[in-house]
């Protein structure tokens, strides 16, 4: 069976119809050998424009559904995509090249994701304040937004737009997503589920999430569309550096979660087997194409020699190769672009005289498509490719002396998103954590930097673009914030006790 076919067979067990072929289309690839995969539309200026209109329609409707009712929804299309857990895991590996194993923890996220955001739909509470005059009531409250605009990054094909689009459903909204052009078949089984199961409901699904296809020039109308309240967006903080300031400059919200050049820091008193583990997995896994892959190791310099001689040997036996055969955990990189990324770096860290390990090509196959062998390159100082994210597996590593110093390295980058320590040193953990210590908008002990749960608010800082998305109280960036002072009295008593009498 081609891979063509498996899409065909995957859209058939969503019951869903498979994505019309269109000859002069997006080409969208597998990674897995770059075949194609399908040829898709991609949508007109006028059909975006038409998009966002019917969303912004719907959106005068869908905000006075009561929440809890809203909330119906969701988690009817959370038990749709738990139900149809495979297919979907499934073609997240095809279209992204992440091995089984991740591509079923993706779709898990989009259902956990569904059950927070139906439990907070009863829970979409304001404040009730102590108000400084008699017979007054101060309350805050929250209000739906509009139309959220949606734009996605390849390597999280269902679970970003999840974490927005559960969310901001039950807050009210209306949605327009524009995925990556590199992954549009999961959008349109992801979107297409969830229309069916308002159908199922016997919702009115025009304008309630559109999908809308296309690179950054769909972004870009999104973006600049007077009618989208709030953008959310993930990729490169290039991207984000353009949709900030066009927000800011039309005072629209945007919700960036943007890149990461994460680090982890390893004290002298770390249990160094399970530092591997955490290491192994957050710098190699998913191919270092997370936005929390672990990028640089921090290592103090009594146990630099011992943790890199570990490394290297769990390193050099990652099995790299068909990210659907089980036993693989080191699938393809997307494209030939991130391998040649990732190939300068490794040139330009070889030239400043850095020691790399691995890193090449590796043959899967007779395959046009790009594998390597995960790289670590120690570094004599924090400097060169290893002050920006390569968004590929690579792993620099630094020995520190001091712990000051540690986390002085830690800071020293322009991304704020992901960090972690491994210590077993109790002050060094509360330092790591507390204000003089990380300034990510992530800070583990003794895990990794990637595989958030989705209970606490994703984001980071700097670089990262600040946006918090997920749990905790995420929600709160998806809804308009009102303060109402309601007098029931018979008189009319001014604040800061001013007189004005007329
Ligand atoms: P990318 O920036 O190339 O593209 C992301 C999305 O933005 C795509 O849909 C693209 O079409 C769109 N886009 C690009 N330029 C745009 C513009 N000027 N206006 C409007 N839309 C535009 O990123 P990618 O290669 O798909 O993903 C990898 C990057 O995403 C990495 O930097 C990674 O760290 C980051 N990422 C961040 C998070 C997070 O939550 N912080 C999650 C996943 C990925």
């Amino acid at each position: 069976m081609t891979y063509t076919t498996d899409v065909q067979t995957i859209f058939k067990a969503l019951d869903l119809a498979p994505p019309e072929h269109n000859p002069t289309g997006l080409a969208v690839c597998t990674p897995i050998d770059a075949s194609l995969l399908a040829r898709v539309a991609v949508s007109t200026q006028a059909q975006v424009d038409a998009a966002i209109t019917r969303a912004h329609t719907r959106y005068l409707s869908w905000r006075d559904v009561p929440a809890p009712k809203r909330g119906e929804l969701v988690r009817a299309f959370g038990e749709a995509v738990r139900r149809h857990k495979e297919p979907l895991g499934r073609l997240i590996t095809l279209e992204t090249g992440k091995i089984v194993q991740e591509g079923l923890g993706e779709v898990q996220e989009v259902v956990d994701i569904c059950e927070f955001a139906v439990g907070l739909s009863r829970q979409l509470y304001g404040l009730s304040i102590a108000s400084e005059r008699p017979e007054h009531k101060l309350l805050e409250t929250w209000h739906p937004l509009g139309v959220v605009g949606i734009i996605s990054a390849f390597n999280f094909p269902m679970a970003v737009f999840a974490w927005n689009a559960a969310l901001a459903l039950v807050c009210g909204n209306t949605l327009v997503w524009k995925p990556s052009e590199k992954t549009p078949l999961s959008a349109l089984a992801l979107n297409g589920l969830l229309l069916q199961t308002a159908q199922a409901q016997g919702l009115d699904v025009a304008g309630l999430s559109e999908l809308v296809i296309g690179d950054r020039l769909v972004g870009q109308t999104l973006v600049s569309h007077p009618q989208v309240r709030l953008v959310s967006a993930t990729g490169s903080t290039a991207m984000g550096r353009a949709v900030g300031v066009a927000c800011a400059s039309l005072f629209k919200r945007s919700l960036l979660e943007l890149g990461g050049n994460n680090a982890a820091i390893v004290g002298p008193s770390a249990n160094l087997a399970l530092v591997v583990r955490g290491v192994a997995f957050a710098a190699a896994g998913t191919a270092g194409q997370r936005c929390t892959s672990l990028r640089r190791l921090i290592v103090h310099r009594t146990i630099y020699a011992p943790l890199m001689t570990a490394l290297v040997r769990v390193f050099e036996r990652l099995p790299v190769g068909d990210p659907l055969i089980s036993g693989t955990l080191v699938g393809p990189l997307i494209d030939q672009r991130a391998f040649d990324a990732m190939q300068r770096s490794l040139e330009q860290a070889r030239q400043s005289g850095a020691q790399a390990h691995f890193g090449s090509r590796e043959e899967v196959g007779d395959a046009a498509a790009f594998y390597v062998r995960p790289a670590i390159v120690e570094m004599a100082t924090q400097s060169g490719p290893m002050l920006q994210e390569t968004f590929a597996p690579i792993l620099y590593v630094v020995p520190y002396d001091s712990f000051d110093e540690a986390i002085a390295l830690n800071n020293a980058v322009g991304h704020g998103l992901s960090s972690a320590v491994f210590t077993q040193d109790l002050r060094e953990a509360e330092v790591f954590t507390s204000a003089r210590g990380s300034d990510c908008g992530i800070a583990n002990v003794n895990i990794g930097t990637s595989g958030a749960e989705i209970g606490g608010a994703f984001g980071g800082e700097k670089e990262t673009g600040g946006g918090r998305e997920s749990g905790s109280d995420a929600w709160k960036a998806y809804m308009r914030r009102a303060t109402n002072t309601i007098n029931y009295g018979a008189t009319l008593p001014l604040a800061q006790g001013i007189k004005f009498e007329v």
